[in-house]
């Protein structure tokens, strides 16, 4: 309906003191925040919670569902410190990364790196980047504790900023003893999802789901993929995460840049056929940090993705440290909409050589089959886990899902959805379907999505409030509901 905005897209935004106030938040609630990041890698574990609180209280303040997602540092490396903040460095400087040096004491010669096992890591004629790429160094020798380079591409160089090696190789674990606490306070916070930070294979996401599990968290692993072994094990990966996330910022430093748009499009295939939830991560509206309005190269950026099949669009310093973190969600949810209305956006590529798993995934192809072909105005997915929700999701469609369940758990996290409204729904009692079928209608019109003579699908199960059980399909036109009681 026209007087709806209606967005399938979803936009993830990193918080930090850009959007510490409740007024703020209230906004960026407004302007269509689905999920936010806290980004581990600043801030304490209590400044993390207040923000997880302060966010859950604006979107119930809204009606909405928002999810939260715990972002670990990871075994990022960086330089240490620099006597006086920074350098210049000149092309064929020579510049030593020294895992031996204290913590402050950087010159112009050489500087401290925060991962000591570096050294072992490289050998000649590799190449680090440093501060995301501004900086380029190759390896002229390796002498203990000291790694001698030659300046390839100068500039200033300071504080604290990433190192990554080009073409991946280093031996980090994903998991370092920071993220094993953090992962305690995402339990804590009850995050929707934990991402973790540079995994290599499955097993590092299976230690992450064994840890977070440990803590009594329930959030969905995701794993951010951004380094070179992790695309070579993306299937794998991506089996084992409940959601990955195209990290293109270490990513583009180790593959190379010109990589990652054809690792965009492949990693966003990958993870739909495989049921999996897909994030596009960084810089996406980068230039928003300073200005009011995004370039024309941002705004084709997000409407690509879209068209790619994204599930999430994600915002980083843009909201977590920038001067318009309100006017760029809405920026983007803009542009998101507009990119879904293209026709390329909602065909559907049917799965028509595979086969169901089980009774639940069937239903929601069919409903999405028959959502596609017939002329349907949304549909209405009652559910517990919403695994229901999040096969219809893969589908690419223009019709609306609302995923109806008396989790709010389920709810927040079906906000990460393509395509999935979250909707409170109450609890049933005697198993009655004809007053769930009629609530479910109540919600789709309460929502603004259908009117009188519109045809509706409703799925559920026989037995209502039990997880998995959805095993029937329902078509109904509004308004006229002779035989509501299954
Ligand atoms: P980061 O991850 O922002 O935590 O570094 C995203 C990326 O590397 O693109
Ligand atoms: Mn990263």
């Amino acid at each position: 309906m026209d007087n709806v905005v209606y967005r399938r897209t979803k936009i993830l935004a990193t918080l930090g003191p850009a959007t510490e106030s409740p007024e703020v938040l209230d906004r960026l609630v407004k302007a269509g925040v689905d999920v936010v990041r806290l980004n581990f890698s600043h801030g304490s574990p209590e400044e993390h919670q207040a923000r997880a609180e302060r966010v859950r209280a604006a979107a119930k303040a809204n009606g909405r569902f928002v999810g939260v997602l715990v972002d670990l540092q990871g075994p990022k490396i960086r330089v240490r410190r620099f006597k006086k903040g920074g350098i210049l460095l000149k092309h064929n400087d020579d510049f030593c990364l020294n895992a031996d040096l204290a913590r402050d004491d950087g010159d112009q010669t050489q500087v401290g790196i925060t991962y000591p096992q570096l050294p072992g890591d490289v050998k000649e004629n590799d190449v680090l980047v440093l501060d995301d790429g501004m900086i380029v160094l190759k390896v002229r020798s390796v002498e203990g504790n000291k790694i001698h380079t030659s300046v390839l591409v100068g500039g200033k160089l300071s504080d604290g900023k990433g190192i990554n090696l080009k073409g991946g190789g280093l031996s980090a674990d994903a998991l370092t003893e920071k993220d094993k606490e953090d992962i305690k306070t995402a339990a804590l916070i009850e995050a929707d999802y934990v991402a973790i930070s540079f995994p290599r294979n499955s097993g590092d996401v299976k230690l992450a789901k064994l840890l977070l599990r440990e803590a009594g968290g329930h959030g969905g692993i995701v794993s951010k993929i951004e380094r070179a072994e992790a695309i070579e094990n993306i299937e794998s990966i991506t089996e084992e995460s409940c959601a990955i996330m195209i990290a293109r910022g270490d990513l583009g430093v180790e593959i190379g840049d010109e990589q990652l748009p054809a690792v965009q499009k492949r990693l966003i295939k990958l993870a739909r056929s495989m049921n999996r939830v897909v994030i596009t991560a960084t810089q996406m509206m980068e230039s928003m940090r300073e200005n009011p309005i995004p370039t024309r190269a941002e705004v084709f950026d997000v409407a690509n993705a879209v068209l790619d099949g994204t599930d999430v669009v994600m915002l980083s310093a843009e909201t977590a440290t920038g001067s318009f973190p309100v006017e760029t969600v809405a920026a983007m949810s803009r542009i998101c909409r507009n990119a879904e209305q293209q026709s390329d956006a909602s065909k559907s590529h049917h799965r028509i050589d595979t086969t169901f798993e089980n009774a639940d995934e069937a239903i929601a192809m069919a409903s999405m089959y028959t959502a596609n072909h017939l002329k349907v105005r949304a549909i209405a997915s009652l559910t517990e886990s919403g695994s229901t929700a999040l096969w219809m999701s893969r589908i690419s469609s223009g019709i609306p899902i609302y995923a109806l369940s008396t989790h709010e758990r389920t709810n927040r996290k079906v906000s990460m959805y393509r395509g999935v409204t979250p909707v409170d729904f109450p609890i049933i009692e005697d198993n009655n379907h004809a007053a769930a079928n009629k609530i479910a209608i109540d919600v789709l019109l309460d929502e603004g999505v259908v009117k009188e003579g519109d045809l509706v699908i409703i799925t559920k199960g026989d037995l209502m409030g039990t997880g998995g059980g959805t095993n029937a399909m329902k078509i109904v036109k509004v308004g006229k509901m002779p035989n509501l009681a299954d």
